[in-house]
């Protein structure tokens, strides 16, 4: 249920709302949009009676959300989420261009491919510290060191950092070196990983499962924001078929759909998308125009050498090559490709 609050309503009219629903036994999630306040009505609400809501002052309207996902939902909030994240800013019209290696692996390996996507214009540095493999013998991940090794190429190159969280203990920590927490498209439905990453107030960049539906996307993105994070950003990144030329089927339909369903930014990841370097700068371009609002790119010094997803990872040098060509395919859909240094690096 939503209550749509009058264009004018007062602050002391929004807290006597937001105090009501409380009383009732729901969860109040005010929304302050340009031009009015809606308060979205979650938890139990089926014996609520909207009268009890419609007769308090500064109420216009009380409406219900068909949608099982209600805060992450367009009809929720109809304007853009924008996330902030320093001077970047996620979901408006400038696209943001995460990248680095899957895995990191060693201090001159984050070092050198940080060095690389920053001097060709990305502003967020990837690197899976904490990694989910198919297998328990392959490489798990270098942990905390990890952590401190994409730390030190934050401050030395100005970059902002995503990194994987994997369990809900390890919140607190992973939270504590990244910018942007990654839900991995394995944990989509670690519902106790859900709720801690929707306790702290990091942005969260969701991926989708390989056998989730949009709706399976957008209900785990419910999980977060209901718990009080609201600043999640879906991610495409390829859903499993049956076709076998591609590590996954990039699903490129869900980056138009999804920004219709919900208004929180979708960011697409053609490395993982598709498994393999040779298409991921037509499927990055594609997604672009589509309408993505950021891109998620492996890349790596050495890929042949990479402990995991070399194949699908792009030299530093095609990545720079990528990179104009996002710019023109984004000014082409009337938007621009964010490139502002926004910390200032550290002289090494
Ligand atoms: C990754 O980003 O390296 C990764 C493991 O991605 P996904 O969860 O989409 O497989
Ligand atoms: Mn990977």
């Amino acid at each position: 249920m939503i209550i749509v609050m009058k264009p004018n309503s007062t602050a002391a009219e929004i807290g006597a709302v937001i105090a009501r629903v409380q009383e009732v036994g729901a969860t109040p999630h005010p929304i302050y949009g340009v031009e009015r306040t809606v308060v979205a009505v979650v938890g139990e609400t089926r014996g609520v009676d909207r009268e009890v809501f419609l007769n308090l002052p500064g109420v216009e309207t009380i409406t219900t959300i068909g949608a099982p996902y209600k805060l992450a939902s367009r009809e929720s909030h109809p304007d853009d989420t924008i996330i902030r994240i320093d001077n970047i800013v996620i979901g408006g019209p400038e696209i943001v261009v995460m990248a680095g290696p899957c895995s990191v692996e060693s201090r001159e390996q984050v070092l050198e491919t940080a060095h690389a996507v920053k001097e060709a214009g990305a502003q967020i540095l990837r690197g899976g510290a904490f990694k989910p493999r198919t297998s328990p013998y392959s490489f798990q991940g270098l942990g905390l060191k990890g952590l401190e090794m994409l730390a030190e190429a934050r401050e030395r190159y100005g970059l902002h950092i995503i990194t994987e969280v994997m369990t809900p203990e390890a919140v607190p920590m992973v939270a504590e070196y990244a910018d942007i927490l990654q839900l991995g498209a394995r944990n989509i439905q670690n519902y106790g990983l859900l709720h801690a990453v929707g306790r702290v107030q990091r942005p969260v960049l969701l991926k989708r499962g390989m056998m989730s539906s949009m709706e399976e996307l957008l209900m785990s993105a419910e999980y977060i924001m209901s718990g009080g994070n609201y600043r999640v950003m879906l991610c495409e990144r390829g859903i499993r078929t049956f076709e076998k030329y591609t590590r996954n089927t990039f699903d490129l339909n869900a980056v138009p759909v999804l920004k219709q369903l919900s208004h929180l930014p979708v960011i697409a990841d053609p490395s993982h998308g598709t498994g393999r370097w040779d298409a991921v700068p037509a499927m990055a371009l594609a997604a672009i125009a589509a309408g993505a609002d950021g891109l998620i790119i492996e890349v790596h010094p050495h890929p042949s050498a990479a402990i995991s997803d070399g194949p699908q990872s792009l030299k530093p040098e095609r990545f720079a090559e990528l990179m104009p060509r996002i710019k023109r395919v984004a000014e082409a859909v009337d938007r621009t490709l964010s490139t502002v240094a926004n910390r200032q690096p550290v002289p090494a």
